[in-house]
């Protein structure tokens, strides 16, 4: 899109402005400002939102005061003013009369100060927090000015409270104190400094507030309506501002990003489909699999998120894509973000290759050099089919031939960075496929990885028996490690799980270590044999002991949560996770989904303390009631909110300043379409009508980047 079509004010707006050139502020607030609430500019005071008002719009009547009020707003004369009590129970009590009653006014600190300055019958206004003691009203610590003429009217705004520090406070800006900055800004600016910026139909279908009206009533408003109408305008142009960038992305590569073209389904495809594949694809596989097909058959880049619940069979279609891209002449590389992982994909998908002329390599961390040599040549020279493996494949060393699709696998660890070093692996960017370990929320997928197109597996292969999940107090820990025997004497296996969930940490590591002894004292060698991975373990070493849980030489894994992702024993039956209380739902859900995949019945049981908070014995009970990941990711976020969800903390298009995607998802359904439909219309931002847009995006994201992306 030619840039040059619009110019957009180049000079400097006011708001860039540093804020200690705010009269009120200066160098050495200016600087606190910097340090404790990170505001540096006119626009971060400007963006610093209240989290309350106080109304001192009216003056109210004693005599009507009822229990009920909050805080409130009277003026009258203070008739006496005299200090009561001993010690703790010292006290300076006033009384304050209007036309209608009488008011008692208390302080426990302050008291000479505060009893000196008091003028008996002198007229004051007073504001503060109404309470009732045996019966009669009284504020305690009020707020005192003197009433005079011009205040008889109350005020003609609501004054805010703002967040603010300690540090800040005992230097003059508490949170009511920053309020006198704001409103200094607010004086200054002009309805040309806060330019509308969503475009007039919007506003009008919409009903929303100015832009302009809307900074100054979200600080001062009149009454709590116009507050709540400024929010909801902000919080809609956060929304909004977010879908249109991510929808000009998706569209830009839709239509100018060159992609490889996968003509035709070749041999490799077909006889691997009609011959070794070792069950009939699920109706999502197949349906995700027509969807990869057409994206990559048109030329342009794919960038897909593949959304399946645990255990839904994601490997397989990653695998039949990549045989998609062999017979197109490409090759293909898969990411997974554990070594284990990474072997056993590498592993599974061999076998499954076994006879088939497709040449495949593993790449990790522990590759050895004399090894690494002949694959990186074989990537360099196309050789290769497919390479496997963890982030060594997206090393600067590996170079590909044709590089033409790209899985990753379980996002989460990926950050958008990594993904983006995928591109500059050819001169045409590979196709790229990432699939979640867990579900994500919709509204959180379309918003955190609106960028990406998004496919769905919903259905998990047939025959699965659900699990069944319980939740154990440990105090019976005797009891669930005797039905781990029973099921071990069926010739089950059995995971144990601690947390762990910074591998660094080492109270954890020490409490793994406590629990392997534990386990090993109810189940004795030789009748039993333990395998214990962990974070700190040589990769050889963990891969050794992983190994020795696969071929079932070991009946217990204990493990912490490094197993978490992707691991396939089907043969085991049994997953007891340690202090369950300690981890995600979606952590526990991916725990969960390493038992459940052969034929026999498993179970999840979850062990914790008595203690446990009101979400964990929330999160508890979702793990017990389902077995379907979409719902728990749903749940999830309810309970925590997006910002900890896991796999969009690097999204960066979470961090609203005002709107939530839980609490006002109606706004962002209505934010999504209108983003949609103007799109549609209009999809470089050419028309007239959203020149105020584009320029407003342009400035958001600087010239340079948005001629990347438009
Ligand atoms: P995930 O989506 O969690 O990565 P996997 O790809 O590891 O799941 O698949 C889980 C298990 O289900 C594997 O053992 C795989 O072979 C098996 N599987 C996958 N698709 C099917 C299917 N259509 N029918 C039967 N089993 C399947
Ligand atoms: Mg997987």
């Amino acid at each position: 899109m030619s840039i040059k079509k619009i110019t957009i004010s180049q000079h400097s707006s006011i708001l860039s402005n540093p804020i200690e050139y705010l009269k009120g502020v200066g160098p050495v607030k200016g600087d606190l400002l910097k340090k404790e609430l990170s505001i540096f500019t006119f626009q971060d005071l400007l963006t610093h939102f209240p989290y309350r008002h106080l109304d001192k719009t009216e003056i109210r009547k004693i005599g009507s005061l009822a229990p009920d009020a909050d805080f409130i707003q009277v003026a009258g004369r203070i008739v006496s003013c005299e200090i009561l009590g001993e010690r703790r129970g010292r006290r300076l009590v006033a009384e304050l009369r209007d036309d209608t009653g009488s008011l008692e006014l208390t302080w426990f600190q302050g008291i000479s100060w505060i009893q000196k300055s008091i003028q008996i019958g002198q007229a004051y206004l007073v504001f503060g927090k109404l309470s009732y003691f045996m019966g009669s009203p009284q504020i305690t610590h009020p707020e005192l000015e003197l009433f005079t003429a011009d205040k008889r009217e109350g005020k003609d705004y609501l004054d805010p409270v703002y967040p603010t520090t300690e540090k800040l406070k005992v230097r003059g800006l508490n949170g009511r104190q920053i309020g006198k900055l704001t409103h200094t800004l607010l004086q200054l600016l002009h309805e040309r400094d806060l330019p509308e910026n969503i475009p007039e139909n919007i506003i009008e279908s919409q009903q929303l507030t100015s832009r302009y009206e809307a900074y100054n009533h979200i600080h001062f408003p009149a009454n709590a309506t116009l507050y709540e109408k400024a929010v909801t305008r902000l919080k809609f142009e956060e929304l909004f501002m977010a879908q249109v960038r991510l929808g000009l992305i998706r569209s830009h590569r839709h239509r100018y990003s060159k992609g490889v073209l996968f003509e035709k389904v070749g041999d490799l495809f077909n006889t691997f489909y009609r011959s070794y594949l070792p069950f009939e694809l699920t109706g999502a596989q197949k349906r995700v699999l027509k969807e990869i097909r057409q994206d990559t058959g048109k030329g342009f880049q794919m960038n897909r998120l593949l959304q399946g619940d645990v255990g839904s069979g994601k490997t397989i279609v990653a695998l039949l894509s990549m045989l998609l891209a062999a017979d197109n002449g490409y090759q293909s590389c898969m990411m997974a973000p554990t070594e284990i992982l990474a072997r056993q994909h590498y592993e599974g998908i061999s076998a499954l290759l076994k006879d088939m002329p497709v040449s495949i390599e593993l790449l990790t961390g522990s590759t050895p050099k004399s090894k690494r040599k002949g694959i990186l040549d074989a990537a360099s020279n196309g050789s290769l089919h497919i390479l496997i493996g963890t982030h060594a494949v997206i090393e600067d060393q590996v170079q590909f031939a044709r590089l033409g699709f790209a899985v990753v696998d379980e996002q989460h660890r990926f950050g958008v960075a990594q993904r983006a070093k995928l591109w500059e692996k050819g001169v045409i960017p590979p196709h790229i496929l990432v699939m979640t370990a867990t579900p994500i929320p919709r509204t959180l997928a379309m918003t955190a990885y609106g960028d990406l197109d998004y496919s769905v597996m919903d259905e998990l292969p047939p025959g699965r028996k659900p699990i069944t999940t319980v939740h154990r107090y440990e105090t019976t820990r005797s009891t669930v490690m005797d039905f781990i025997k029973s099921e071990i004497k069926k010739g089950r296996q059995a995971y144990i799980i601690f947390p762990l969930i910074e591998e660094s940490e080492k109270p954890d590591y020490e409490n793994l270590m406590k629990g392997y002894e534990n386990v090993k004292a109810y189940f004795p060698e030789p009748t039993y044999w333990i395998s214990m991975v962990h974070g700190k373990m040589k990769a050889a070493q963990k891969e050794a002991n992983m190994q020795r849980f696969v071929q079932n030489d070991t009946q217990i894994m204990v493990s912490t949560t490094v197993i978490e992702v992707g691991v396939n024993v089907p043969n085991a039956s049994v997953m007891v996770i340690e202090s369950a209380e300690k981890f995600g739902l979606s952590q526990l859900h991916q725990l969960r989904g390493r038992v459940g995949r052969g034929a026999e019945k498993s179970y999840c049981i979850l062990l914790t303390g008595n203690k446990l908070t009101r979400e964990a014995r929330e999160r508890l009970k979702i793990m017990c009631e389902t077995n379907d990941g979409f719902v728990i990711a749903e749940k999830d976020l309810e309970i925590r909110g997006p910002g900890d969800i896991e796999g969009t903390r690097q999204s960066g298009m979470l961090n609203f300043k005002l709107a939530s995607i839980v609490q006002d998802k109606h706004l962002l359904d209505f934010a999504k379409q209108y983003a949609e439909i103007l799109l549609n219309e209009d999809p470089e931002l050419n028309l007239g009508v959203n020149l105020k847009l584009k320029s407003f995006l342009m400035q958001q994201i600087g010239q340079t980047n948005w001629s990347k992306i438009s």
